[in-house]
């Protein structure tokens, strides 16, 4: 067992933390919420002063973190010259792919060994242990992050070089939004057409329009499995975070020159729902906005 720098301890990083502790690390938590701190403290992390104070000593650094910009502040005053040079480090935190290769990079130019390892799956997945981690970096660095990143989860997948995680989450993630877009609109037409919400469903989920959105997170009540729109799209992904996600595949196709039309409109409808007011809405609610109102359900 390893001694454990854990910085940023939110929604997800509390989880996360709370798991590398349960395996029996000795974890450093590290957050600028008095609230978190004791969170973290209950669930058997040791509370640490700053975020340097927590990565001093330690073999391996995990941060998780609202952004690029947190991202980028945490290790070049906390944890590059403090953490030591035989650390491993894992931002797990979903950021833009330049600033994630930005500082893997500077983290090489170090002597130190990083990599970015966003996940999928929300908070119950963290609490639960059961995370996908995507990861980029070397083979030896994916090789040392593994063991930890697999104390917190349930798939860890080396997607390739530095940036290479971030990568594979955005574009995930575009795909994902896009698809509940397309989920929901097909539900509306088929409202208006006269269908039954639920045979619709009957048909399209063993038929070619099946999808995750449809058959694992239906964005409509009472039909499907339970999900969001079940406890009127209360927890879940919320659209703040999918907007998030959409903002950065969309500057991350601009920067590379790629063709995006359909994730850029499932960025603006995303952009147009969160402005109504609903960001703290599961992502499944823009159903709402695409001509189906599930109140009367
Ligand atoms: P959150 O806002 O709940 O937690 C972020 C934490 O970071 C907060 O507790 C904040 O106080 C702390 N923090 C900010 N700056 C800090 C600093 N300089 N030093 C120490 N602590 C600092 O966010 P979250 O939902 O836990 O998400 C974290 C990351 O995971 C984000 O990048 C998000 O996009 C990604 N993510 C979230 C979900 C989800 O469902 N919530 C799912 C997948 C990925």
């Amino acid at each position: 067992m390893a001694r454990v720098a854990f910085i940023g301890l939110g929604n997800m990083g509390g989880g996360m933390a709370a798991n590398l502790a349960k395996k029996g690390h000795d974890v450093r938590a590290f957050d600028l919420s008095a609230e978190a701190l004791e969170k973290a403290e209950a669930a058997g992390c040791l509370i640490a002063e700053s975020a340097a104070a927590a990565c001093d000593g330690a073999e391996a650094v995990v941060t998780m973190l609202p952004a690029g910009t947190h991202v980028e502040s945490v290790y070049n005053d906390s944890v590059f010259g403090i953490a030591p040079p035989s650390a491993i480090l894992m931002d797990c935190s979903t950021i833009d792919v330049g600033t994630a290769k930005r500082v893997g990079e500077a983290a090489l130019a170090k002597g130190l060994t990083m990599v970015d390892a966003p996940v999928s799956g929300g908070i119950a997945a963290a609490n639960a242990g059961t995370l996908t981690f995507m990861v980029g970096g070397s083979a030896e660095a994916f090789d040392r992050a593994e063991p930890f990143l697999t104390d917190m989860g349930k798939a860890v997948i080396h997607a390739g070089g530095s940036g290479a995680g971030q990568a594979a989450k955005i574009c995930n993630n575009m795909l994902l939004g896009a698809e509940m877009v397309a989920t929901c609109e097909a539900f509306a037409l088929a409202d208006k057409l006269g269908l039954d919400a639920q045979k619709f469903y009957d048909i399209a989920s063993v038929s070619s329009g099946q999808s995750w959105s449809m058959t694992s997170y239906c964005p409509v009540p009472g039909v499907g499995p339970e999900t969001p729109a079940d406890r009127d799209y209360q927890g879940g992904f919320a659209t703040a975070l999918m907007l998030k996600d959409l903002r950065l595949a969309m500057g991350a196709a601009k920067d590379v020159g790629a063709d995006t039309p359909m994730g850029a409109r499932a960025a603006e409808l995303y952009e147009a729902f969160a402005a109504a007011g609903n960001g703290g809405l599961d992502f499944s609610a823009i159903i709402r906005m695409l001509g189906q109102d599930q109140t009367r359900s």
